[in-house]
């Protein structure tokens, strides 16, 4: 028997579980537009209630999540405050630009993953008709892996509210934050995801990366902002029908594939760990569940050529400005120890 592939690409690539899809085929459907697919009720309850929230919105993707959330803290002419990496501004098409005449204000990111306090405060802008009005705080965490520390979120949204903005968490990946920032803690990660989605008025999840659902994120706020939200998921054409099928599938992860997110971190940390010491690799320390690996020296032309080397081997990662490499739960310790070994052979390491 030939290997099953060993698909390191992102976490988005997770097959649904005999037990997701069995919990899929059980959910009780209506019609979500007319607000009665119970299925999708229960999930926006539970998330909503997980961390902290009146309300929920169930959305079909993350850059929908995070367009219904930007266009219901922003009005045309209004800008938000935001990371240069962050998925909300660089991946995202510019979609709060081009569909909400929303303008980013993006800031450099320190190393750390960051953005400084003073950057934050200097970047709004004074009550003035030559400028656009500063609205929003948009945060991401985790970003490309790393953990945003907790006293930094609470420092950077408690002077975002006294700059009168509002607060937008992209937490596409929060449970892996949650999961990394209760490690060796003895907390509770599912009370640190709420501590940290506390700290802000709105809050996206995606239940289709780590958490290992097929479709769909979920937006959390107060009940009157997510009542606008609802208005910008009807118009993006985010307003789905019997999608209790995809909320099943999500209320199941959050009940089952949320505290096993801490074996993804273990296996990244041994594929770290097992890329050690190689001439012309250098590997950043994962926080979670991603691994960065930069090509250095003279092997700095050659990630394409690795890229190949791999997949001729059945071990896939993407390159699109450093070699990623994403642990999910459809990876094996098998799986990461041949990663190593065919990344070594290649280096003849
Ligand atoms: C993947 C991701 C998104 C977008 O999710 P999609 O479901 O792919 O649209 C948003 N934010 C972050 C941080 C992400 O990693």
């Amino acid at each position: 028997m030939t290997n099953p592939v060993v698909d390191l690409r992102s976490d988005t690539v997770t097959q649904p579980s005999p037990g997701m899809r069995a919990a899929m085929a059980a959910a009780p459907l209506g019609d979500d537009v007319f607000g009665d697919d119970p299925s999708v009720n229960a999930l926006q309850d539970k998330i909503a209630g997980m961390l902290g929230f009146e309300a929920a919105l169930f959305v079909p993707t993350g850059t929908q999540s995070n367009l219904c959330a930007i266009l219901s803290h922003c009005q045309r002419g209004d800008e938000y405050i935001v990371g240069q990496m962050q998925h909300c501004y660089r991946w995202e098409g510019g979609g709060a630009a081009v569909f909400g005449s929303v303008q980013p204000q993006p800031l450099d990111h320190q190393s750390d993953g960051t953005l400084a306090l003073a950057d934050i405060e200097a970047a709004v802008k004074p009550d003035d008709p030559h400028f656009a009005r500063s609205r929003l705080l948009a945060l991401e965490n985790t970003l490309g892996g790393k953990l945003l520390p907790m006293a930094y979120i609470e420092q950077a949204t408690q002077l975002a509210r006294r700059l009168g903005l509002s607060r937008h968490l992209d937490g596409a990946r929060l449970f892996n934050a949650a999961v990394a920032q209760s490690a060796g803690t003895g907390a509770d990660p599912r009370s640190e995801a709420r501590r940290i989605a506390q700290c802000f008025d709105s809050v996206s999840v995606c239940f289709s990366k780590g958490l290992g659902a097929p479709v769909g994120s979920a937006l959390c706020g107060s009940k009157e902002y997510i009542a606008r939200a609802r208005r910008v998921r009807k118009m993006a054409g985010g307003a789905m029908r019997q999608s209790g099928m995809l909320a099943a599938a999500a209320a199941y992860a959050l009940d089952h594939q949320v505290e096993r997110l801490a074996q993804d971190h273990a296996l990244a940390r041994r594929l770290a760990e097992g890329l050690a010491g190689i001439e012309g690799l250098q590997v950043e320390a994962p926080h979670t569940n991603i691994v960065f690996v930069d090509l250095v020296g003279p092997a700095k032309e050659r990630s394409a050529a690795l890229l190949k080397h791999l997949a001729d081997q059945g071990v896939l990662a993407v390159g699109l400005y450093r070699l990623r490499f994403v642990t999910h739960l459809d990876v094996s310790a098998a799986g990461i120890e041949r990663a190593i070994g065919a990344i070594r052979g290649f280096f003849g390491a």
